[in-house]
């Protein structure tokens, strides 16, 4: 643990200050908001409460804060989601003002969650195992999702959110059906996948990629499998109306114009995934039609810079661990887009080395482009 990381708050007189103990992260940003008296604490998924000297840490490895008073500690090992603070109050018999105020502390520096209802704890098997996988499922997805705010309610509503936005992921190669899974398994249920290519009607050899589609997968009708390879991903089988208008539109295949064309004149958010080209793959940008520099922008400030873009014209297929690496990379990338409305890729391209991958991506940003008149 690196001491400098955590932030300590003052405790006077054993009071917490609760605008006192924000971390200088997203949590930071976020309003304050009254915890409720008959609400159900835990601790947010990974972190620990730790003896450090004569006082305490709670937190993750990266950040948390410091507590010095016995009854905060008496405090902090009672939140396991089985009591409201109301009881918690009782059992320790602290002024339940008091104890609220710490928990809004707690909550603030996005350490624990809020829920109405009681934790519900792993069951021994009871015979439903298709509701012990999706318990299973949701818990790993909601572990990480938690972390993003404090007041998500342990990251279901981001979780439950993203089920409506209707994701079109255009053209079919063996990158665009990791992807189709691994948003499928996000939560992302309404992800389907256009061809944008006459293909065969059956699996080839060409297929195959090892993870996804295995030899044996060969000769299977394209269709069916996709529907089968949805089904197989998806955490539960959705059960809201997604818009008609696409949320967005990611392609995987090198541009057609009158595709973007289109995109451009509906007004639909796309995002360009280039095809690999040397030990590279660049990844954006990410396209708010009218609001962003577009995608012939792009190529016009490429060619004024003498770059040779004739392979990005050129289909191929990637590498199969590379594949599992940019899908995942995409697919946490827009689930952070989803939920934040921000994204790193707007009017951006990022290269990622292959051959390198843990070396940080070269970005370039791009701006509109006067020959273009998209702006
Ligand atoms: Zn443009």
């Amino acid at each position: 643990m690196r001491e400098g990381d955590f932030f300590i708050p003052r405790f006077p007189q054993g009071e917490i200050s609760a605008g006192d103990s924000v971390h200088p992260s997203q949590m930071a940003r976020e309003s304050k908001r009254a915890i409720a008296e008959n609400s159900y604490l835990h601790l947010k998924p990974g972190v620990t409460l730790t003896k450090r000297g004569a006082s305490y840490t709670l937190g993750l490895p990266t950040h948390g804060i410091c507590i010095e008073e016995p009854l905060q500690v008496q405090m902090v090992r009672s939140l396991n989601g089985q009591q409201t603070l109301r009881e918690i109050s009782r059992g320790l018999m602290w002024e339940l003002p008091l104890l609220m105020d710490f928990a809004h502390t707690l909550s603030e520096a996005g350490l624990i969650d809020e829920a109405p209802l009681p934790l519900e704890l792993p069951s021994p098997k009871n015979g439903d195992l298709s509701a012990e996988l999706m318990r299973a499922r949701l818990s790993a997805e909601l572990s990480l999702l938690t972390h993003r705010t404090s007041h998500s309610g342990g990251g279901r509503d981001e979780f439950a959110d993203r089920a409506h936005f209707r994701i079109l992921i255009s053209g079919e190669t063996r990158l665009a059906r990791h992807l189709l899974v691994a948003m499928h398994a996000s939560g992302f249920t309404s992800t389907r996948l256009i061809p944008r290519a006459h293909l065969p009607h059956h699996l080839t050899s060409d297929d195959v990629c090892g993870i996804v589609v295995r030899p044996e997968d060969i000769g299977k009708l394209r269709s069916t499998f996709t529907d089968d390879l949805i089904r197989g991903a998806q955490i539960s089988k959705p059960e809201v109306d997604a818009g008609v208008r696409p949320d967005l539109i990611i392609s995987t295949v090198p541009i057609e114009w009158d595709y973007i064309q289109r995109w451009m004149s509906e007004g639909s958010l796309h995002l360009q995934i280039n095809q690999i080209i040397g030990r590279e793959i660049e990844i954006g940008p990410l396209v708010m039609p009218g609001r962003d520099p577009c995608l012939r922008c792009v190529r016009l400030t490429k060619g004024d810079n003498g770059t040779d873009v004739s392979h990005e014209y050129i289909r191929s297929q990637a590498p199969t661990a590379a594949i599992s690496y940019i899908s995942g990379l995409i697919a946490l990338a827009i689930g952070e887009y989803f939920a934040t409305g921000e994204s790193l890729l707007r009017a951006t391209s990022h290269w990622y080395d292959l051959l390198a991958p843990l070396r940080a991506p070269d970005i370039r940003h791009w701006n509109f482009h006067p020959e273009c008149g998209c702006q």
